[in-house]
């Protein structure tokens, strides 16, 4: 029995699961980076204000999900519980906006939210994300989802769906705001305890409650493309044709409003029926007024989506990710100065990036075997006296058993077997 183990909602990732943490992780990177992203990396911890002004404060994350605490010196902290927030923060404090625009970032690491731990959602979770800055127009917003839809194809995911929505700007969304508690607040009586606080303070929020009640009451909701004004509705007409001309597939779902408070415009999803009540994958949306409220220069147009590394990962679990990097060569060491030999020819190896593993000098050959298989070794280098004694070593190849010799200290005898 271990005497300590992990708190609730969180996990440790290892072999085998790590590789497709590592799939997912280098081939984000390789994409991104086509696409003329650069990384960031943002602080854990924020101050506490750095969340609650740009989440809401009238969102399930700040009222009751983050990890705050005060620090030793009285300061309110918190633990990140998703990463735009301090992306922008960086962004503003080290006057990014006067390098050219746009300025594109992608960032990985752990969030945090205080949730009830369930399938695919965890209390420490890990998140890959992008960010754009300084593109106002709608080119952009669909050349993102071009960047996750191409991420998703070199991952091998298929079977998921892009839903998107436009939730519209200051001008147009008091609008339809306004139209969506007129007709909620006849149907108050029925809403759920949390539905009733979100008619108050946040009733977009009202559009994705998961409680049946709620959904059921949505029929009949104004609908709220209607309410957008005029370059809205011009901005989510574009992204449509050029997702078009892409040859992108999508849904539109105006229930797609996200739970944060900062989303103008556009918002997006790439959810899947495989993973239970979990369905979002991939979410974003654009955040054009963010920047400004951080002290940045006003109207620093910005988009970004963060991809749920958990959930990817769970939805990998049948594709080609990569298994047990290649240990290319066993050496097998029979006694202490073998050992030393093998050493010294492991490292040679490893110099020029071969990888290889060497055994202990006390193994028996049958041990040593059993090794090699588990690591999945290509050949098998067997070291005893004789061996040194003739100056050679003798390979063995276990995929069908052939043997050779090799000069014991001919490392292009080695590098030759590898093909
Ligand atoms: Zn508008
Ligand atoms: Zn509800």
């Amino acid at each position: 029995m271990s005497k300590y183990n992990t708190l609730k909602g969180v996990a440790d990732i290892y072999t085998p699961e790590i590789y497709r943490w590592q799939t997912i992780e280098d081939t984000a990177r390789e994409v991104f980076t086509l696409y003329g992203f650069s990384e960031i990396r943002t602080p854990i911890i924020e101050y506490t204000e750095v969340f609650t002004r740009s989440i809401g404060q009238s969102t399930d994350i700040v009222d009751k999900e983050m990890y705050t605490f005060n620090d030793r010196g009285g300061r309110g902290i918190s633990l990140r519980p998703e990463g735009t927030a301090s992306v922008v923060r960086c962004y503003v404090q080290n006057n990014l906006h006067t390098l050219p625009a746009p300025q594109r970032f992608y960032y990985t690491g752990a969030m945090f939210r205080y949730e009830r731990p369930q399938k695919g959602r965890f209390r420490q979770f890990h998140q890959i994300g992008a960010e754009v800055f300084g593109s106002e127009g709608p080119k952009v917003d669909a050349e993102m989802l071009s960047m996750i839809n191409v991420l998703l194809k070199r991952l091998n995911i298929n079977d998921t769906t892009l839903e998107i929505n436009s939730i519209g700007c200051r001008e147009c969304r008091p609008n339809f705001r306004a139209a969506i508690v007129a007709f909620f607040s006849e149907k108050e009586a029925h809403l759920c305890t949390d539905c009733k606080v979100r008619l108050k303070n946040n009733p977009l929020r009202l559009l994705d409650c998961k409680n049946e009640a709620c959904a059921t009451l949505r029929g009949g909701l104004p609908s709220i493309p209607d309410y957008l004004c005029d370059n809205c509705r011009g901005h989510h007409q574009r992204l449509k044709d050029l997702l078009d001309t892409l040859k992108i597939s999508f849904v539109e779902n105006p229930m797609i409003v996200r739970g944060l408070d900062y989303y103008t415009r556009t918002t997006f999803e790439v959810t899947t029926q495989h993973l239970g009540a979990q369905k979002a994958v991939i979410a974003g949306g654009r955040y054009d007024n963010l920047v400004q409220e951080f002290g940045g220069p006003p109207a620093t147009a910005a988009i970004g989506f963060a991809i749920g590394m958990e959930r990817m990962a769970e939805l990998m679990e049948d594709s080609s990710a990569r298994c047990q990097p290649p240990t290319r060569l066993y050496f097998a060491p029979l006694g202490k100065e073998a050992e030393a030999i093998s050493l010294s020819l492991c490292e040679s190896l490893r110099l020029r990036g071969i990888g290889v593993l060497c055994g202990e000098g006390d193994l028996s050959l049958k041990r040593h075997m059993k090794i090699a298989d588990r690591f999945n070794a290509a050949f098998v280098i067997i070291i005893g006296q004789e061996e040194i004694d003739r100056g050679e070593t003798l390979w063995r190849r276990l995929s069908d058993g052939q043997q050779g010799i090799a000069g014991i200290t001919r490392i292009e005898e080695y590098l030759a077997l590898i093909p």
